[in-house]
Parts: C-alpha cells; structure tokens; sequence
C-alpha cells in the first residue's frame, strides 16, 4: 500500500475526501448556480468551491508548488456572477471557516499559474455535464514532475472501489508504487489494489467512451469496435471514472475520438494526468490516437496530442492498429 503518512499523499487524500463531500452538497440542491464559460461549457457552484477550498489548502500546505486548475474567478467577479459567487462563498465556508466571496475568488486565481517543472493539476469536477444529469463525475488532482505526473488521485462519488457504479471510492496512485482504491466514506476501510483486466482477445475487448456524444465521434468508435470484431456496444460514461474502471478491470478499452464540430479540439492536463496515472499504475497503457505518449510539457493542453487511447495494455496495439485503419478512410 502507498505510504499515507508522506505529506503530499496524506494531503492529496484528504482534499480530494472533502472536495467529493463539497459536491455531494451540491448535488443535493434541487439546482445548482452554474454559469455558462466562453466555450458553452457548464461550471457549477460546485466547479468554482472546490477550485477554492483545494487551492487553499495546497497553498498553506506546498507554497512553492504552483496549481494548474481547470476554472478561473473572472466571471465571479461580474454583477452577472454575485449570486453564483454567494453561494460559492457559503459551500467553501463549510471547510474553510474564514472564506469570503474575496478570499475565494483568491484561492480560486491560485489555479492560474503556468505549469513548470513541478505543478498540481486540479479538475475540480471533472465530467460536469454527468454532475448536473446524475451521471458520473470525479475530482482528479495529480502532482505532475519534469511532465510525468507522479502522484494522483481521484475522488470517484459514484463508483465503488471495484470500478462498478456505486456509492463512493477514492483512488490513489503514485508512480512505481501501484493503484489502490478504497471506499470514499470510510477512512478506516482497507485499501484494494487495482490491476487492469487480463483480456488479450480485442474481440471480447470492453469498450467505454464519453458519455456526451459532442465530446467524441460515436460513429467512428462503432467502426473501430467493429474493426476489432467487437460486437459488444461502447458503454458510455462521464469523466475520469473511465479510467478508474479500466483500472480496476471492468472494461478494457477508452476511447476519445475528435468531435467533427471541433477538430482542432485538444485534450486538457487535468483530464488525463491523475486518470491517466492510476490506469498505468494498474498495468494499463495511455497514448494518443496515433501511439504517442501523452505530453504533460507543453502548457495548460496536450498541444503535442490528438485525442485518446487508453487500455488494460493488451489490447493497445490491437487498438491503435483499428483506430489507424478507421481515421485513415476519413
Ligand atoms: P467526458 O466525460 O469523457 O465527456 O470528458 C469530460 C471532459 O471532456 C471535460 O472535462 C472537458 O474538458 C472535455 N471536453 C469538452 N468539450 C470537448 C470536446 N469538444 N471534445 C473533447 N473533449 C471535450
Ligand atoms: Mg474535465
């Protein structure tokens, strides 16, 4: 089992047990204040208090170690935003009892900085659409070091430790020392470690993808499965708990096709760093469309990647082969 006396994993645990805490109050509004950002996608008062309360919480604890966070207090700031700001303040007063709608719009500019040789990345809710629809969603925080995330995890709110949907896990992972999942509400319980599925048929192979049909290209995911004699439909799933299920062996193969609306579309540090981390660490493999591995150096978006692959490892080469075949007709 990881070592949970070492700072930073002791720290990584217990924000990412609060920050799920914070978004299940969220969630059991009848309708969360949310905004809508400059590329149509929906933040929640959810989104913005988590961004807040772990921004904090990393800065008290690493000053020196700079945070790359999905969301920014621009909007907040506007006339249009007090009301979402408001309700943001009060959430994150219930961790951190000197929260002021100033001091949050601080914390959550913390998550502005550039990334460097050693940065956090944060998504504070990752898979926001599932958040508001009931679907899936995580928070995933990653320590990324010379572009190799090191440390992960991901709080998971609606999938158990097995990978299956349920009532709550947390997982954890740091490089070279395996993956390891535990029940989010019980501190006390025992620590599984993960391991990837043993499929090595990509016939019998599992497929998930995104859960919002516009994030990916369904039609050319049906035509790999098919390359791959997969007869099984992709199961469709919000967010980072992709990974934790392939992690944990409930299906073997994720994949993120470019929408046809945003071609030019690149994937974000912290939609993949912590996820990505756990997967491998069960024994899976992460790439690009194309076999590239994913590049943690060039900024706030993997500028040197095209989309997604990730699998139980077995079945890659199988993959990239299929999704080859599939993009080269286009
Ligand atoms: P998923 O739950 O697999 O749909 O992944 C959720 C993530 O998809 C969000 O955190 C967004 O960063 C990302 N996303 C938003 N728009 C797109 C898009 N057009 N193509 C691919 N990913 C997107
Ligand atoms: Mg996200």
């Amino acid at each position: 089992m990881l070592d949970l006396s070492d700072p930073q994993t002791a720290l990584l645990l217990s924000v990412l047990r609060n920050a799920a805490a914070l978004s299940r109050a969220v969630r059991a509004e009848t309708k969360p204040a949310g905004l809508t950002k400059g590329d149509l996608s929906p933040v929640t008062v959810g989104d913005f208090a988590i961004q807040a309360m772990v921004a904090r919480r990393l800065h008290d604890a690493f000053p020196a170690i700079p945070l790359v966070g999905e969301e920014d207090s621009v909007d907040l700031r506007t006339d249009n935003g007090a009301a979402v700001l408001e309700a943001v303040t009060w959430h994150v007063s219930r961790f951190e009892a000197d929260a002021t709608p100033e001091a949050v719009c601080r914390w959550i500019e913390m998550g502005g900085s550039d990334t460097g040789d050693r940065f956090w990345t944060l998504d504070p809710i990752d898979g926001t659409k599932g958040f508001l629809r009931g679907g899936q969603y995580v928070v995933a925080l990653a320590l990324v070091e010379n572009g190799v995330a090191v440390l992960g995890g991901l709080a998971c709110p609606g999938l158990d430790p097995d990978g299956t949907p349920g009532a709550g896990a947390v997982v954890l992972a740091r490089r070279g020392e395996g993956a390891w999942s535990a029940p989010l509400d019980n501190p006390g319980a025992a620590w599984q470690r993960l391991g990837v599925s043993a499929c090595t048929n990509p016939a019998q192979a599992r497929m998930m993808r995104s859960f919002e049909a516009g994030h990916t290209n369904p039609g050319q995911i049906d035509d790999i499965a098919r390359a791959m004699g997969i007869t099984a439909e992709p199961v469709p799933m919000d967010s980072q708990a992709k990974y934790a299920a392939l992690a944990a062996g409930c299906a073997e193969i994720q994949l993120r096709l470019l929408s046809p609306t945003r071609l030019d579309y690149k994937e974000k540090i912290w939609d993949h760093a912590a996820g990505a981390l756990v997967l491998e660490e069960a024994g899976g493999r992460v790439t690009d469309l194309y076999g590239a591995p994913l590049d943690f150096t060039r900024g706030r978006m993997l500028t040197a990647n095209t989309g997604l692959l990730a699998t139980n490892g077995a079945v890659h080469d199988a993959a990239l082969a299929a999704v080859r075949q599939v993009l080269e007709k286009v």
